[in-house]
């Protein structure tokens, strides 16, 4: 990994850090409240605005809320669902003309709101009806993304992950992909150490994941390798206060993540993480993948060992399912699911994943996770 800046005049004069080639247009920005706004007027569009609630009270954001058309958020209530989805957009038909673009102020969360409201505009079904992979879908109004906490990747993936009736599951496909991402570590100053911490630690499992997978393409893995550092740097040096290095670093890891995501594959801690997320609709996906890393110590030593330095660095307890209502009830169901991810447990195991990846194997992870 060539050198990272510490400053963001250092930041926005970075060449692209990443290999696998990606669909966003990427700024990297020193302020990109403004840019964004700038851009606006200049490309002369109308732009709709879906924004984390949280950030109204930090002043930073000011000029965003005089913006009058946009909606607020609340990412610290629920990751988005289906129905929050097809709310906004029933909202946006019911008025004269629809946006030019749609503009997604906040973290994964709200990103990925309003990735997939802008696919949902150009479709007539339900959000719901569109979880899942390779669909026909038309284009939507382009989105544009301001991330305000990094790690995620979801600044630039082609991935929506909505919470729906039957299960958690992105809109995966092409129209997804934001089409211009501003970057500017900046705006992650307000973030609580404890979100800092934990979208920092997804961060760590995709480019680990991609780093072990053996499906994923060779520039996607040196792309995770490089985020796998960076992650690595941030956790060992602490979250607790906001720093400008850590920032930059973060950002620049969340990039790695979507970019290494493209051409790759994450595995079992995921495969793991979606049941557990299935049975537990207040469970975020960041602690939900934690507490898969922590019961697959066998799997993924060097992984694990990691996650257990990480949180005690931070003074942070294990996070635990029971924290979150699953009990042994939920084993048999979260094991289907999990089960059901063939592709991850390809990504894990490689040729011969169907004789490990076996049904007593995953059952077995989640006995440890509930009974832990
Ligand atoms: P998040 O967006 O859910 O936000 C976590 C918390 O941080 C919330 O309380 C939010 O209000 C707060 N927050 C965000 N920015 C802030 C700021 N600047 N100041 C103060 N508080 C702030 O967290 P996340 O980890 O970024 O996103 C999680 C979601 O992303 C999950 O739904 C997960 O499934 C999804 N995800 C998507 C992809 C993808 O490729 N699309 C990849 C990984 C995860
Ligand atoms: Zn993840």
């Amino acid at each position: 990994m060539k050198n990272v800046p510490s400053d963001i005049s250092g930041f926005t004069a970075l060449d692209p850090w990443w290999r696998t080639g990606v669909p966003t247009c990427i700024l990297c920005s020193g302020n990109g409240i403004d840019d964004i706004l700038r851009k606006i007027k200049q490309e002369d569009v109308q732009a709709f605005f879906l924004v984390d609630s949280v950030l109204e009270k930090q002043p930073l954001f000011a000029p965003l809320f005089i913006e009058q058309s946009k909606m607020l958020f609340n990412a610290s209530a629920s990751e988005p669902r289906t129905d929050d989805v097809d709310q906004i957009v029933e909202f946006l038909r019911s008025r004269d003309s629809l946006p030019d673009v749609i503009v997604g102020v906040g973290g994964g969360s709200t990103m990925d709101l309003a990735k997939a409201v802008g696919i949902c505009l150009a479709n007539p079904g339900k959000a719901r009806d569109y979880q899942g992979y390779g669909m026909d879908l038309k284009k939507g109004p382009p989105v544009w993304v301001l991330p305000t906490l990094n790690g995620t990747g979801a600044e630039i993936t082609p991935i929506a992950v909505l919470r729906g009736p039957e299960k958690k599951l992105g809109i995966n496909h092409p129209y997804a992909a934001p089409a211009v991402a501003v970057i500017d570590p900046r705006l992650s100053s307000g973030v609580k150490p404890f979100n800092r911490f934990f979208t920092m630690m997804d961060c760590y499992f995709h480019h680990y994941e991609i780093v072990k997978s053996k499906t994923s393409s060779a520039d996607a893995v040196q792309d995770a390798r490089d985020g796998l550092k960076l992650a690595t740097e941030v956790l060992d040096s602490g979250v607790q206060e906001y720093n400008v290095e850590n920032a930059i670093k973060s950002a620049m890891a969340s990039i790695l993540g979507g970019s290494s995501t493209i051409g790759g594959r994450v595995g079992a801690v995921h495969a793991i993480s979606y049941g557990l997320s299935n049975s537990a609709p207040g469970l975020p996906h960041s602690i939900a993948v934690t507490i898969s890393m922590l019961a697959l110590q066998e799997l993924y030593p060097d992984g694990y060992e990691d996650t257990v330095r990480f949180l005690e660095g931070s003074g942070l307890s294990m996070p635990k399912a029971s924290e979150y209502g699953i009990g042994e009830g939920e084993i048999e169901k979260m094991t289907s699911v999990a089960l059901g991810m063939e592709k991850l447990w390809q990504s894990c195991f490689g040729e011969g994943w169907e004789g490990k990846a076996s049904r007593t194997f995953v059952y077995d992870i989640y006995k440890r996770i509930v009974n832990g």
